[in-house]
């Protein structure tokens, strides 16, 4: 196990009653935990670095733009609906405690663009393939995508039809 999966903390009920959050702030705390995390989110992106990692509000931002730094590359924000200033696209979907949407800039990323999504936790699957949506209709070619966490348990992995790899660091 990488050193810093032991900081990841468990908190019961959180948001509802009956899910265990995997809470990953003490990772980020953690100097040497944070710089971890992401040398295992980078390693498999470091020969082939794409022209952006899309990272997924919010805790998603701050691995992708950890990411985007370490590897010499672009960011670009996946956002809640309302947040991002100009001409969004959107896409609804179901998540583990609802439904949501997701927009990005609707001139994000150029047609032919490879980009590589990112988000902390893969529970059901659902943000993430939100995600791969809007990127796959800008046009861009999705490479891959990086997780911190899968929670094996919840099949998110299933929505994740596309042949590029999906990463993760740790299987929670
Ligand atoms: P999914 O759409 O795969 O069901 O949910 C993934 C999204 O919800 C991610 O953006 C992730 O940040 C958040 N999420 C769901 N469960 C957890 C969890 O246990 N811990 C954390 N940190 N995020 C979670």
């Amino acid at each position: 196990m990488p050193h810093w999966s032991s900081l990841i903390r468990e908190v019961p009920d959180f948001p509802k009653p009956g899910i265990v959050f995997k809470d990953i702030t003490p990772v980020l705390a953690d100097a040497r935990g944070f710089a971890g995390a992401i040398d295992a989110m980078a390693a498999p992106w470091r020969d082939a670095v794409p022209d952006a990692f899309i990272g997924i509000e919010s805790r998603g931002f701050i691995f992708a733009a950890a990411l985007a730094q370490a590897l010499g590359t672009g960011f670009v924000p996946v956002r809640k609906p309302g947040k991002l200033p100009a001409q969004v696209i959107a896409h609804d979907y179901a998540l583990e405690y609802g439904r949501d949407r997701l927009e990005m800039h609707a001139d994000a990323l150029r047609p032919g663009a490879r980009v590589v999504l990112v988000d902390d936790v893969l529970a059901t699957g659902g943000t993430l393939r939100a995600a791969l949506s809007l990127a796959q209709r800008q046009g861009a070619t999705v490479t891959g995508a990086a997780v911190l966490v899968e929670l094996p348990a919840l099949r998110g992995r299933a929505l994740w039809d596309v042949a590029a790899p999906l990463h993760v660091a740790l299987q929670g």
